[in-house]
């Protein structure tokens, strides 16, 4: 949390202000959220933002590029206008007339545009800048697999990747960002789902036909997690603060002991690679 459809949520929120925006000052108030020389950054002008799997990423005009990673609790907020805010709300308040407050660590300011405010409750998440020539050369970047909507993301490039880890769970290996970008607990839980398979179930032992499913099922579930504005049943809201439906959609995630939406059987839960990991079992095998 938050996976690929949330992130594109904020992406595409951010999008349609932040364009053109330029960046006058940065106020870091939590130093392990942000990476990098803040001068890099300042005074220059947004581009364009982007997003690969979970990563956001603001374009600059300086050469260089923010990326924004939201973790587990992260938040990127904008709020419209200039002048002085009061803030010091508590963050469960309504987002925007308290922000800043304790969970915010970043404050990025647009002139007389805007703020955009990067809160994160736990801290794992961060803003990074990187020289955008330099990109495909940074940890992160450089070891994510295709999106899921990429031609490269296909049945037999399942296949191998499962029979070269034939005794790896099917969860484990769709939880792996160099497999494919962007799915997580959630989204990976509602794809096997879909494709009536069992998480725990071991890789080796899938077939190439059953993986062609896991693949359009995984982009359908992506698709539908944007569409619904992202999952909200934690700290993730959108670029306006709030709260997205998709959680309102799901068939498995957090639904234990709730009838199955297909066949009634009550949801199971379990562990499958430290995870959370929910399902039917009447539905999947
Ligand atoms: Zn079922």
């Amino acid at each position: 949390m938050p996976e690929l459809p949330e992130v594109e949520t904020v992406r595409r929120g951010l999008e349609k202000v932040l364009v053109g925006a330029t960046l006058s000052h940065i106020d870091i108030l939590e130093d392990r959220c942000f990476d990098g020389e803040p001068e890099y950054a300042t005074g220059a002008t947004i581009e364009s933002l982007d997003r690969r799997g979970k990563c956001l990423r603001l374009v600059l005009s300086s050469g260089w590029s923010m990326l924004g990673h939201l973790r587990m609790t992260g938040q990127m907020i904008f709020v419209a206008g200039s002048g002085e805010r009061e803030g010091g709300g508590h963050p469960d308040d309504s987002l925007h007339a308290s922000l800043p407050h304790s969970h915010t660590r970043v404050i990025l300011e647009f002139g007389d545009q805007g703020t955009l405010y990067f809160n994160d409750q736990r801290k794992f998440g961060y803003l990074k800048l990187v020289r955008s020539d330099d990109l495909n050369s940074d940890s992160f970047w450089r070891t994510l697999g295709p999106e899921p909507w990429d031609e490269a993301f296909n049945a037999q490039m399942l296949r191998d990747i499962c029979q070269r880890r034939s005794g790896s769970t099917i969860k484990s290996i769709l939880l792996d960002q160099k497999v494919v970008a962007g799915l997580g607990n959630i989204y990976v839980d509602e794809t096997l789902f879909l494709s009536g398979i069992r998480p725990k179930r071991k890789a080796g032992r899938i077939s190439k036909k059953a993986l062609g499913r896991v693949v359009e099922h995984s982009r359908e579930v992506l698709e539908r997690g944007i569409a619904f504005g992202g999952v909200s049943v934690s700290d993730y809201v959108n670029a306006e603060g709030l709260r997205g439906t998709m959680q309102q959609q799901l068939y498995v995630y957090q639904r234990e002991g709730m009838p199955c939406k297909v066949c009634e059987t009550p949801i199971v839960k379990i562990v499958v690679a430290g995870r959370g990991t929910h399902y039917c079992p009447t539905c999947q095998k």
